[in-house]
């Protein structure tokens, strides 16, 4: 029996809907975009097309749309290109949440080392954004403000609109890492209030290495890639393979969008009411705060990850944890560290996300398997860890 693949918010498994359509671009719309031939023309209306997809889903114009090869490449565009736009004014400061994606957060250290002005925005013990510390922080010196849409690793949801409010206030650009939202909540760029969001393929059943910054009509950014693509903002011949999967999976998503934020919500609720039955001791990061439907980070008393995650793989159930493994052991989470956890509860969260294809036997598997790896770990550890409140 295959496992379970409970890891949707690392990546999904290219929708089949992407792999005919990327197929079909591949044989019929090989031609460089930019050439000015009949084949070139062909493949330029097949890359209008898909951005005029990829818009309607984000709800934004499609040339408010450049193409990236993923989030992380627009998160860069994003922050380097307004920090760089706001050189030589009396904006200098760039404030960002303690739980961003660790690309940003390392951007964040990179920039601080070079003497850029960095602030943080702390979260809650249950990983929402401090609203009153935000407004404190917002000022006029504020060139940027980023922010997730969702996090990650707990899924607990950003206070977009209040921010992109107390940015405009303040004459601040907001830029939202919006990586974890398609598919997962209802999008749309244009009501956010947001002056730049990223946005990848790879999490709603696109390919990876592709993505998009949104920036908004009117914004003018310094290139990170030179060159004449994109309007002149993202140099490089166009992914438009990646380009049309990304389109591809856009339409997937927003066909049966609500009924599947339903059933994920139903499915997460079954898994964690599961995972707490079946196991005494387990305990829900994030689980007051508003969070997407499909993710659920939990701890196991206080059981190190990358154990219960071993276990688990063992068992049959493949999930993740924020806590990366580098040589020396796990490093603990910096969300979890940044909602309060002490180390050792910062290296316990393992991750399970969901997809919109999971069924009601996936997740009691997953449950049962769960149940037979952690729970003999969990009655030999010490008593006391399991009382420790998230
Ligand atoms: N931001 C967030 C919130 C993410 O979850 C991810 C993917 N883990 C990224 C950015 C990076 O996206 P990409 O893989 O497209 O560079």
């Amino acid at each position: 029996m295959s496992p379970v693949y409970l890891d949707c918010n690392a990546t999904t498994p290219v929708a089949p809907e992407a792999v005919a359509e990327m197929l079909d671009a591949m044989r019929h719309a090989w031609a460089n975009p930019s050439s000015t031939h009949a084949p070139g023309q062909a493949a330029r209306r097949v890359l209008a097309d898909a951005r005029a997809r990829v818009a309607a889903f984000v709800g934004c114009q499609g040339s408010e749309l450049v193409f990236t090869s993923g989030a992380t490449e627009a998160n860069h565009m994003a922050v380097l290109g307004a920090l760089a736009a706001a050189r030589g004014t009396a904006r200098r400061r760039w404030l960002l949440s303690t739980v961003e994606h660790p690309g940003l957060m390392a951007l964040a250290r990179r920039l601080s080392a070079e003497g850029v002005a960095v602030g943080w925005l702390p979260v809650d013990r249950q990983g929402r954004l401090d609203l009153a510390e935000a407004r404190a922080q917002i000022a006029e010196d504020v060139a940027l403000v980023s922010v997730m849409g969702a996090n990650n690793e707990t899924g607990v949801v950003m206070p977009v609109p209040e921010l992109a409010e107390m940015a405009r206030a303040q004459g601040a650009l907001l830029h939202v890492d919006a990586t974890q939202l398609p598919g997962k909540a209802a999008l749309s760029f244009d009501a956010s209030g947001a002056d730049l969001m990223a946005l990848s393929a790879h999490k709603l059943g696109g390919p990876k290495g592709v993505g998009a910054l949104v920036l908004r009509k009117g914004l003018t950014l310094a290139p990170l890639i030179s060159g004449r693509q994109e309007r002149q903002r993202r140099g490089g011949t166009e992914n438009l393979h990646g380009i049309v999967g990304f389109a591809a999976a856009c339409s997937q998503a927003a066909a049966d969008l609500a009924a599947n934020l339903a059933r994920m919500q139903a499915l997460r609720e079954r898994l964690e009411e599961g995972l707490l039955r079946a196991l005494p001791g387990a305990v829900i990061f994030g689980r007051e705060a508003e969070r997407l439907p499909n993710t659920s980070c939990l701890r196991f008393g206080a059981l190190d990850a990358e154990q219960v995650l071993g276990r688990l793989e063992r068992a049959g159930v493949v999930a993740s944890s924020g806590a990366a493994c580098s040589g020396g052991g796990t490093q603990p989470s910096h969300v979890l560290l940044a909602m309060g956890q002490g180390a050792e509860l910062a290296r316990a969260g393992v991750r399970f996300s969901l997809g919109p294809w999971h069924t009601a036997d996936d997740i009691d598997r997953a449950i049962a398997a769960a149940e037979r790896a952690i729970g003999p770990l969990l009655a030999a550890a010490r008593p006391d860890t399991a009382a420790v409140t998230a």
